[in-house]
C-alpha cells in the first residue's frame, strides 16, 4: 500500500505539481525536496530490509582539481582525503555495497540495470535525485541531497552521517 502511495506521489502528484505553475529555480528545488522527503518517508514506513544496496554518487563530489578519473571506476581514487570520495569508498567497503559515480541520468539508469540492487541510496542535487527516484520506481530509494557551498556542480559535499544512517536503515529494515 505504501509503495502504491509512493507511486501516486511520484508518477501523478509530482508531475502535476511541476505542470501547475512556472516555478522559480529556488521554489522548484524546494518543491522537489518536499517530494523527495515524502518518498523517503514512505520508503522508511514500508521498512525495506536488504543487503543488496547500491550507493550512487554524483561526479561533483570529487574535488575539481583532482586529476584522477573516477567516472568509470571510483576505485581509481588515490585516497588523498581532499574530498569525501575517500570516505565514501571506505563506507562502501565496510558495508559491502556497490558503489558508482553517475555523470547523468542515462549513466545512472545503466548502472542500476547492471547492478540490479534491491535498494538504492542516491546522493545528488534535488533535480537529479527526483528524476532518478521517479525513473527507478518501484525500487526503494533513499535520496540524500548534496551540499553545495560553492554553487551547483562544483566541489559538492554530503553529510556522511546521513549516508551511514541510510545504510543502517536498509540493513535493519527499519529506522534506528
Ligand atoms: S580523495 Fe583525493 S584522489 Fe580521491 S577523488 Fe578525492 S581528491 Fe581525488
Amino acid at each position: 500500500m505504501r509503495n502504491f502511495c509512493r507511486g501516486v506521489v511520484l508518477k501523478v502528484f509530482y508531475p502535476m505539481l511541476m505542470l501547475a505553475g512556472a516555478f522559480s529555480k529556488d521554489n522548484k528545488e524546494k518543491l522537489q525536496l518536499f517530494v523527495i522527503d515524502i518518498s523517503n518517508r514512505l520508503v522508511r514506513a514500508k521498512g525495506v530490509k536488504t543487503e543488496k544496496i547500491l550507493l550512487l554518487l554524483p561526479h561533483c563530489l570529487q574535488i575539481g582539481n583532482c586529476d584522477v578519473r573516477i567516472t568509470h571506476n571510483i576505485y581509481n581514487c588515490k585516497g588523498c582525503g581532499r574530498c569525501e570520495i575517500k570516505d565514501l569508498i571506505q563506507i562502501a567497503k565496510d558495508n559491502n555495497l556497490k558503489l558508482f559515480v553517475a555523470t547523468g541520468g542515462t549513466i545512472a539508469r545503466r548502472i542500476v540495470e547492471d547492478a540490479r540492487p534491491e535498494a538504492i541510496i542516491a546522493v545528488a542535487c534535488e533535480r537529479d535525485l527526483i528524476s532518478g527516484i521517479v525513473d527507478t520506481y518501484p525500487l526503494p530509494v533513499l535520496g540524500i541531497s548534496n551540499e553545495r557551498p560553492f554553487g551547483p556542480c562544483l566541489d559538492t559535499q554530503v553529510d556522511l552521517t546521513k549516508v551511514k544512517e541510510a545504510i543502517e536503515f536498509f540493513g535493519k529494515g527499519r529506522a534506528l
